[in-house]
């Protein structure tokens, strides 16, 4: 993908992501794809915001007119003091990750848990029915509960290096589940993790990014045999050493690449108040691809 330059006048509409670092952002190109398909006076910019400078830079582009934010590590959950609303979703998940402008501020979803519901679907990993592991117990790690509550997985095991935290995650999501039906969940140990049986597995560490010296989020070797189906929330490197690992041991694997994707399409829906044909989205997921096959081999 070419990146095309961008027009602006006094009549664009801004856009932006808030994150800190904010570098090696891939949010600009995605949404660079969406302005020029939808053909409007848009923009879309990259701020390096720390979570001390969150509520003045939300007060600072409400006030500037931005139409719509989106936040990264490590605001996605500092950000709701801030805002006027909260999608019930994104109150499920306890994380935000877009904003959309009203008359009086700023109103919060969570749109990962679309990008890694799609990811898992136009890969072919359905859920519904199946005992699902979850590494990681982080910021990710809810995206993913959610998405196993709102496939119908039958149990959810959750594997994090610190115990404590999976087993906190467990409960605060059983909590804001009170009264729905939810699949059975549970924090595990490595030992048991190693020993139960895994098909589907869920990989939302940091491990594998290329600015993180752990390659892999389990080093034991046997623990990739048993795996069917896996998804990995990295997506830098695309082709993850966890996703390699699966795939050399016959499982099938899906990158974070395309829940980037789809996590950037539905808040651009949002903000648009209308959606992109099945075709266009599909024809722009595969330039986005292409881009960043390009930007890892550069
Ligand atoms: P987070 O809230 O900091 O949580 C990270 C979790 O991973 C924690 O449970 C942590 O364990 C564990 N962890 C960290 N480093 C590890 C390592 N080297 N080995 C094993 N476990 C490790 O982070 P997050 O917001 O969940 O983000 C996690 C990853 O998801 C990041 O790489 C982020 O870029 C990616 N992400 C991708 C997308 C996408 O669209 N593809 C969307 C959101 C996030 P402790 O509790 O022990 O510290």
């Amino acid at each position: 993908m070419k990146r095309a330059s961008m027009s602006v006048d006094g009549r664009t509409r801004c856009f932006a992501v808030f994150g800190h670092p904010i570098g090696h952002t891939f949010s600009p190109m995605i949404h660079e794809l969406f302005i020029r398909e939808c053909g409007e006076n848009l923009a879309y910019l990259a701020f390096d915001v720390t979570p001390e400078n969150l509520e003045d830079a939300l007060r600072g582009a409400w006030a500037m007119g931005f139409r719509g934010l989106n936040l990264t590590i490590p605001l996605k959950e500092r950000v709701i003091p801030y805002l006027t609303g909260i999608d019930p979703l994104a109150r499920k998940v306890g994380a935000v990750n877009t904003l959309k402008r009203t008359e009086e501020g700023f109103y919060g979803y969570n749109t990962d848990v679309y990008g890694m519901q799609s990811q898992l679907r136009t890969n072919g990993i359905h859920l519904q029915g199946q005992d699902v592991v979850i590494l990681g117990a982080g910021g990710a790690a809810k995206s993913a509960l959610c998405v196993c509550q709102m496939e119908g997985a039958e149990s959810v095991s959750v594997y994090n290096r610190t115990y404590e935290r999976a087993t906190e995650l467990v409960r605060r999501f059983e909590e804001a589940c009170r009264g729905e039906e939810t699949p059975r969940m549970r924090a595990v140990s490595l030992e048991e993790l190693l020993s139960m049986p895994h098909p589907y597995v869920i990989q939302t560490t940091p491990a594998g990014m290329l600015s993180v010296s752990d390659r892999l989020p389990i080093r034991e070797e046997s623990f990739y045999e048993d795996i069917r189906y896996a998804a990995d929330v990295v997506f830098n490197p695309k082709d993850t050493p966890f996703l390699s690992l699966v795939r050399s041991h016959g499982g099938k694997g899906a990158d974070g690449l395309s829940m980037l994707y789809y996590q950037a399409l539905k808040a651009f829906e949002i903000w648009r108040e209308t959606a992109f044909s099945k075709e266009q989205a599909l024809r722009m997921k595969e330039e986005f691809l292409s881009w960043a096959e390009d930007f890892f081999h550069e």
